[in-house]
Protein backbone atom coordinates (compact mmCIF):
# COMPACT_ATOMS: atom_id res chain seq x y z
CA UNK A 1 0.00 0.00 0.00
CA UNK A 2 1.29 3.35 -0.80
CA UNK A 3 1.39 6.16 1.80
CA UNK A 4 -1.42 7.85 2.82
CA UNK A 5 -2.59 11.08 0.01
CA UNK A 6 -0.65 13.89 1.00
CA UNK A 7 -1.79 16.69 3.16
CA UNK A 8 1.09 18.93 1.37
CA UNK A 9 -0.23 20.18 -2.48
CA UNK A 10 3.37 20.15 -3.16
CA UNK A 11 3.72 16.46 -2.59
CA UNK A 12 0.42 15.55 -4.50
CA UNK A 13 1.24 15.15 -8.38
CA UNK A 14 4.30 12.85 -6.76
CA UNK A 15 2.22 10.70 -5.42
CA UNK A 16 -0.40 10.60 -7.86
CA UNK A 17 2.28 9.86 -10.97
CA UNK A 18 3.89 7.62 -8.75
CA UNK A 19 0.59 5.17 -8.72
CA UNK A 20 0.38 5.10 -12.68
CA UNK A 21 2.65 2.30 -12.78
CA UNK A 22 0.72 -0.63 -14.79
CA UNK A 23 -1.98 1.22 -15.95
CA UNK A 24 -1.77 1.30 -19.61
CA UNK A 25 -2.13 4.24 -22.12
CA UNK A 26 -3.52 3.53 -25.66
CA UNK A 27 -1.62 4.48 -28.44
CA UNK A 28 -2.19 7.45 -30.62
CA UNK A 29 -1.94 8.90 -33.95
CA UNK A 30 -1.33 12.72 -33.59
CA UNK A 31 -3.16 12.69 -36.76
CA UNK A 32 -6.42 10.88 -36.25
CA UNK A 33 -9.27 11.94 -33.36
CA UNK A 34 -8.89 9.19 -30.34
CA UNK A 35 -12.85 8.72 -31.42
CA UNK A 36 -15.81 10.56 -32.32
CA UNK A 37 -19.83 9.14 -31.59
CA UNK A 38 -22.74 10.60 -32.67
CA UNK A 39 -24.91 11.56 -29.92
CA UNK A 40 -28.58 13.54 -29.56
CA UNK A 41 -28.99 16.50 -26.99
CA UNK A 42 -31.71 18.81 -26.23
CA UNK A 43 -31.33 22.30 -26.38
CA UNK A 44 -33.17 24.40 -23.33
CA UNK A 45 -35.88 24.67 -25.33
CA UNK A 46 -36.78 20.61 -25.62
CA UNK A 47 -35.59 20.63 -29.00
CA UNK A 48 -33.23 17.89 -29.82
CA UNK A 49 -29.92 18.50 -31.90
CA UNK A 50 -27.90 15.55 -33.15
CA UNK A 51 -24.50 15.66 -32.27
CA UNK A 52 -20.79 14.94 -33.15
CA UNK A 53 -18.34 14.63 -29.99
CA UNK A 54 -14.81 14.43 -30.94
CA UNK A 55 -12.19 12.90 -29.05
CA UNK A 56 -9.18 14.80 -30.02
CA UNK A 57 -6.02 13.12 -29.91
CA UNK A 58 -3.62 15.61 -27.63
CA UNK A 59 -1.43 16.24 -25.38
CA UNK A 60 -1.41 15.17 -21.59
CA UNK A 61 -3.31 17.81 -19.45
CA UNK A 62 -0.63 19.74 -17.31
CA UNK A 63 -2.89 19.26 -14.67
CA UNK A 64 -2.90 16.62 -11.76
CA UNK A 65 -6.48 15.80 -10.61
CA UNK A 66 -6.91 13.07 -7.89
CA UNK A 67 -9.43 11.14 -10.28
CA UNK A 68 -8.34 12.14 -14.02
CA UNK A 69 -8.28 8.98 -15.85
CA UNK A 70 -8.12 11.10 -19.46
CA UNK A 71 -4.33 11.17 -19.58
CA UNK A 72 -4.84 7.25 -20.70
CA UNK A 73 -5.68 8.79 -24.01
CA UNK A 74 -3.45 11.16 -24.66
CA UNK A 75 0.33 11.72 -26.32
CA UNK A 76 2.92 12.41 -23.90
CA UNK A 77 4.32 15.25 -26.76
CA UNK A 78 2.30 17.92 -28.03
CA UNK A 79 0.59 17.92 -31.51
CA UNK A 80 2.39 19.78 -34.15
CA UNK A 81 0.40 22.55 -35.74
CA UNK A 82 -2.00 21.51 -38.16
CA UNK A 83 -2.48 17.41 -36.66
CA UNK A 84 -6.06 19.03 -35.07
CA UNK A 85 -7.09 20.25 -38.06
CA UNK A 86 -6.37 16.87 -39.54
CA UNK A 87 -8.17 15.17 -36.97
CA UNK A 88 -10.83 17.30 -37.22
CA UNK A 89 -11.34 16.55 -41.34
CA UNK A 90 -10.77 13.12 -40.42
CA UNK A 91 -13.56 12.50 -37.97
CA UNK A 92 -16.09 15.07 -39.69
CA UNK A 93 -15.51 12.99 -43.25
CA UNK A 94 -16.19 9.62 -41.55
CA UNK A 95 -18.96 10.83 -39.62
CA UNK A 96 -20.40 12.37 -43.39
CA UNK A 97 -19.53 8.69 -44.64
CA UNK A 98 -21.24 7.16 -41.87
CA UNK A 99 -24.52 9.23 -42.54
CA UNK A 100 -24.39 11.60 -39.74
CA UNK A 101 -25.53 15.49 -40.49
CA UNK A 102 -24.79 16.87 -37.08
CA UNK A 103 -25.44 20.23 -36.04
CA UNK A 104 -23.54 20.60 -32.63
CA UNK A 105 -20.07 19.55 -32.18
CA UNK A 106 -18.06 18.74 -28.90
CA UNK A 107 -14.23 19.56 -29.59
CA UNK A 108 -13.38 17.47 -26.40
CA UNK A 109 -9.33 17.33 -26.21
CA UNK A 110 -8.72 15.67 -22.48
CA UNK A 111 -8.00 18.86 -21.13
CA UNK A 112 -8.37 22.32 -22.21
CA UNK A 113 -8.81 23.84 -25.85
CA UNK A 114 -7.03 26.98 -24.50
CA UNK A 115 -3.97 25.98 -23.13
CA UNK A 116 -1.41 26.67 -25.92
CA UNK A 117 0.65 23.64 -24.92
CA UNK A 118 -2.49 21.54 -26.13
CA UNK A 119 -4.11 23.45 -29.42
CA UNK A 120 -1.22 25.39 -30.76
CA UNK A 121 -2.78 29.05 -31.24
CA UNK A 122 -2.07 29.36 -34.73
CA UNK A 123 -4.45 26.25 -35.49
CA UNK A 124 -7.45 28.22 -33.64
CA UNK A 125 -8.30 29.77 -36.79
CA UNK A 126 -8.53 27.06 -38.97
CA UNK A 127 -10.14 25.05 -36.08
CA UNK A 128 -13.23 27.65 -36.03
CA UNK A 129 -13.42 27.93 -39.41
CA UNK A 130 -13.83 23.87 -40.04
CA UNK A 131 -17.03 24.17 -37.31
CA UNK A 132 -18.62 27.61 -38.57
CA UNK A 133 -21.51 25.82 -39.94
CA UNK A 134 -22.25 24.33 -36.42
CA UNK A 135 -24.81 25.77 -34.46
CA UNK A 136 -23.06 24.86 -31.77
CA UNK A 137 -19.76 24.63 -30.93
CA UNK A 138 -18.38 22.52 -27.16
CA UNK A 139 -14.92 22.67 -25.97
CA UNK A 140 -13.16 22.13 -22.31
CA UNK A 141 -11.05 24.54 -20.82
CA UNK A 142 -9.41 25.26 -17.13
CA UNK A 143 -10.99 28.12 -15.17
CA UNK A 144 -7.29 29.49 -14.71
CA UNK A 145 -7.36 29.54 -18.68
CA UNK A 146 -10.85 30.97 -19.20
CA UNK A 147 -10.36 34.51 -19.90
CA UNK A 148 -10.05 37.34 -22.74
CA UNK A 149 -8.24 34.34 -24.85
CA UNK A 150 -11.68 32.55 -25.56
CA UNK A 151 -12.78 35.99 -27.01
CA UNK A 152 -11.41 35.74 -30.87
CA UNK A 153 -12.15 32.21 -30.96
CA UNK A 154 -16.12 33.02 -30.34
CA UNK A 155 -15.71 35.39 -32.99
CA UNK A 156 -14.57 33.61 -35.62
CA UNK A 157 -17.27 31.47 -35.41
CA UNK A 158 -19.60 32.53 -37.80
CA UNK A 159 -22.60 32.67 -35.42
CA UNK A 160 -22.50 29.65 -34.19
CA UNK A 161 -22.86 29.40 -30.38
CA UNK A 162 -19.94 28.80 -28.34
CA UNK A 163 -20.52 26.70 -25.08
CA UNK A 164 -17.36 26.02 -22.79
CA UNK A 165 -17.75 23.25 -20.69
CA UNK A 166 -15.76 23.30 -17.16
CA UNK A 167 -15.11 20.59 -14.37
CA UNK A 168 -16.76 21.89 -11.03
CA UNK A 169 -16.04 18.85 -10.11
CA UNK A 170 -17.75 18.98 -6.41
CA UNK A 171 -18.88 22.42 -4.68
CA UNK A 172 -17.43 20.72 -1.39
CA UNK A 173 -14.87 23.11 -0.46
CA UNK A 174 -12.16 20.67 0.91
CA UNK A 175 -13.06 17.73 -1.15
CA UNK A 176 -12.26 20.22 -4.12
CA UNK A 177 -9.13 21.39 -2.67
CA UNK A 178 -7.97 17.98 -2.43
CA UNK A 179 -8.70 17.14 -5.60
CA UNK A 180 -5.29 18.51 -6.60
CA UNK A 181 -7.71 20.71 -9.35
CA UNK A 182 -6.04 24.02 -8.13
CA UNK A 183 -8.82 26.00 -8.51
CA UNK A 184 -11.55 27.34 -6.29
CA UNK A 185 -15.35 27.45 -5.88
CA UNK A 186 -14.66 31.47 -6.40
CA UNK A 187 -12.22 30.71 -9.39
CA UNK A 188 -15.55 28.88 -11.10
CA UNK A 189 -17.57 31.08 -10.06
CA UNK A 190 -15.18 33.52 -12.46
CA UNK A 191 -14.91 32.13 -14.99
CA UNK A 192 -18.41 31.21 -15.39
CA UNK A 193 -19.34 34.67 -14.42
CA UNK A 194 -17.07 36.07 -17.37
CA UNK A 195 -17.83 33.73 -19.98
CA UNK A 196 -21.70 34.33 -19.40
CA UNK A 197 -21.26 37.90 -20.28
CA UNK A 198 -19.76 37.18 -22.99
CA UNK A 199 -22.77 35.52 -24.49
CA UNK A 200 -21.27 32.43 -23.66
CA UNK A 201 -22.90 29.70 -22.65
CA UNK A 202 -21.07 26.91 -20.06
CA UNK A 203 -21.67 23.35 -18.71
CA UNK A 204 -20.99 22.39 -15.78
CA UNK A 205 -18.95 18.54 -15.14
CA UNK A 206 -20.09 17.27 -12.12
CA UNK A 207 -18.51 13.95 -10.01
CA UNK A 208 -21.18 11.83 -8.55
CA UNK A 209 -18.93 10.63 -5.31
CA UNK A 210 -15.83 12.01 -5.69
CA UNK A 211 -13.07 10.28 -2.92
CA UNK A 212 -13.22 11.94 0.72
CA UNK A 213 -17.68 10.90 1.06
CA UNK A 214 -19.43 8.42 1.69
CA UNK A 215 -22.87 7.52 0.46
CA UNK A 216 -24.80 9.94 1.84
CA UNK A 217 -22.41 13.26 1.84
CA UNK A 218 -21.97 12.40 -1.74
CA UNK A 219 -25.56 12.65 -3.09
CA UNK A 220 -25.66 15.71 -0.87
CA UNK A 221 -22.89 17.05 -2.64
CA UNK A 222 -23.88 15.81 -5.63
CA UNK A 223 -26.92 18.19 -5.31
CA UNK A 224 -25.69 21.01 -3.60
CA UNK A 225 -22.79 20.86 -6.51
CA UNK A 226 -25.34 20.86 -8.84
CA UNK A 227 -27.87 24.14 -7.16
CA UNK A 228 -24.04 26.36 -7.15
CA UNK A 229 -23.26 25.30 -10.53
CA UNK A 230 -26.76 26.87 -11.47
CA UNK A 231 -26.50 29.82 -8.86
CA UNK A 232 -22.99 30.49 -10.90
CA UNK A 233 -24.67 30.35 -14.06
CA UNK A 234 -23.93 27.84 -15.65
CA UNK A 235 -26.42 26.37 -18.61
CA UNK A 236 -25.71 22.62 -18.57
CA UNK A 237 -24.68 20.33 -16.22
CA UNK A 238 -23.28 16.77 -16.77
CA UNK A 239 -23.03 14.40 -13.76
CA UNK A 240 -20.43 11.93 -13.81
CA UNK A 241 -20.21 8.61 -11.36
CA UNK A 242 -16.28 8.99 -10.22
CA UNK A 243 -15.09 6.22 -11.88
CA UNK A 244 -11.44 4.53 -10.93
CA UNK A 245 -9.02 3.34 -13.50
CA UNK A 246 -5.92 5.75 -12.92
CA UNK A 247 -4.11 3.92 -10.67
CA UNK A 248 -4.60 6.70 -7.94
CA UNK A 249 -8.22 5.84 -6.70
CA UNK A 250 -7.95 2.58 -6.82
CA UNK A 251 -4.86 3.31 -4.15
CA UNK A 252 -7.31 5.71 -2.50
CA UNK A 253 -10.17 2.55 -2.45
CA UNK A 254 -7.42 -0.05 -0.86
CA UNK A 255 -7.17 2.77 1.96
CA UNK A 256 -10.98 3.16 2.27
CA UNK A 257 -10.74 6.83 1.08
CA UNK A 258 -12.71 6.26 -2.49
CA UNK A 259 -15.93 3.83 -3.20
CA UNK A 260 -17.66 4.14 -6.69
CA UNK A 261 -20.76 5.36 -6.06
CA UNK A 262 -24.13 3.07 -6.55
CA UNK A 263 -26.46 3.58 -9.13
CA UNK A 264 -29.54 5.07 -6.51
CA UNK A 265 -26.92 8.03 -5.78
CA UNK A 266 -26.23 8.61 -9.32
CA UNK A 267 -30.15 8.39 -10.22
CA UNK A 268 -31.07 10.66 -6.78
CA UNK A 269 -29.05 13.29 -7.90
CA UNK A 270 -30.02 13.53 -11.39
CA UNK A 271 -33.76 13.57 -10.06
CA UNK A 272 -32.68 16.21 -7.96
CA UNK A 273 -31.27 18.52 -10.72
CA UNK A 274 -34.33 17.41 -13.43
CA UNK A 275 -36.72 18.50 -10.97
CA UNK A 276 -35.22 21.81 -9.60
CA UNK A 277 -36.10 22.83 -13.74
CA UNK A 278 -32.86 25.33 -13.26
CA UNK A 279 -31.33 24.02 -16.70
CA UNK A 280 -30.56 21.08 -18.21
CA UNK A 281 -29.43 18.31 -16.32
CA UNK A 282 -27.80 15.06 -18.08
CA UNK A 283 -25.97 11.80 -16.32
CA UNK A 284 -22.82 10.90 -18.57
CA UNK A 285 -23.68 7.27 -19.64
CA UNK A 286 -20.62 6.35 -21.15
CA UNK A 287 -18.65 3.75 -18.95
CA UNK A 288 -20.98 3.45 -16.82
CA UNK A 289 -21.00 -0.06 -16.17
CA UNK A 290 -17.79 0.31 -15.06
CA UNK A 291 -18.13 3.40 -12.93
CA UNK A 292 -21.10 2.29 -10.58
CA UNK A 293 -21.00 -0.43 -7.67
CA UNK A 294 -24.00 -2.16 -8.59
CA UNK A 295 -23.85 -2.34 -11.98
CA UNK A 296 -26.19 -5.32 -12.06
CA UNK A 297 -29.11 -2.27 -11.85
CA UNK A 298 -28.28 -0.76 -14.79
CA UNK A 299 -29.37 -2.72 -17.67
CA UNK A 300 -32.91 -2.15 -17.02
CA UNK A 301 -32.42 1.25 -16.10
CA UNK A 302 -29.93 2.67 -19.02
CA UNK A 303 -32.77 3.37 -21.29
CA UNK A 304 -34.84 5.28 -18.63
CA UNK A 305 -31.85 7.26 -18.29
CA UNK A 306 -31.30 8.06 -21.63
CA UNK A 307 -35.17 9.39 -22.51
CA UNK A 308 -35.11 11.46 -19.13
CA UNK A 309 -31.86 13.16 -20.88
CA UNK A 310 -33.67 13.75 -23.98
CA UNK A 311 -36.87 14.61 -22.33
CA UNK A 312 -35.44 16.67 -19.31
CA UNK A 313 -38.43 15.47 -17.43
CA UNK A 314 -38.71 12.98 -14.60
CA UNK A 315 -41.01 9.86 -15.43
CA UNK A 316 -43.67 9.46 -13.11
CA UNK A 317 -42.98 5.32 -12.83
CA UNK A 318 -39.02 6.35 -12.10
CA UNK A 319 -36.25 5.31 -13.11
S1 LIG B 1 -7.98 19.72 -15.54
FE1 LIG B 1 -9.40 18.21 -16.42
S2 LIG B 1 -8.23 17.10 -17.97
FE2 LIG B 1 -6.77 18.19 -16.66
S3 LIG B 1 -6.14 16.68 -15.12
FE3 LIG B 1 -7.85 17.87 -14.27
S4 LIG B 1 -9.72 16.71 -14.78
FE4 LIG B 1 -8.03 15.92 -16.06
Amino acid sequence: MAEAYPVEPEKRDAWILGLRRGVPRATLDPRRVSAWIPENEPDDHGRIHSGLALFLTNRECPWRCLMCDLWRHTLSVRVRAGDLPAQIDQALNESRLAGHSPDWIKLYNAGSFFDPGAVPVGDRSSIARQVQGFRRVILENHPALTDGRVLPFRDQLGGAQLEVAIGLETAHPMVLERLNKRVGLDDFRRAVGFLREKEIDVRAFVLVKPPFLDESEALDWACRSIDFAFDCGVNVVSLIATRAGNGALEELARQGEFSPPRFETLVSAFRHGVEAKRGRVFVDLWQLEQAIANPEVIQGARSHLEMVNRSQRWPAEGV
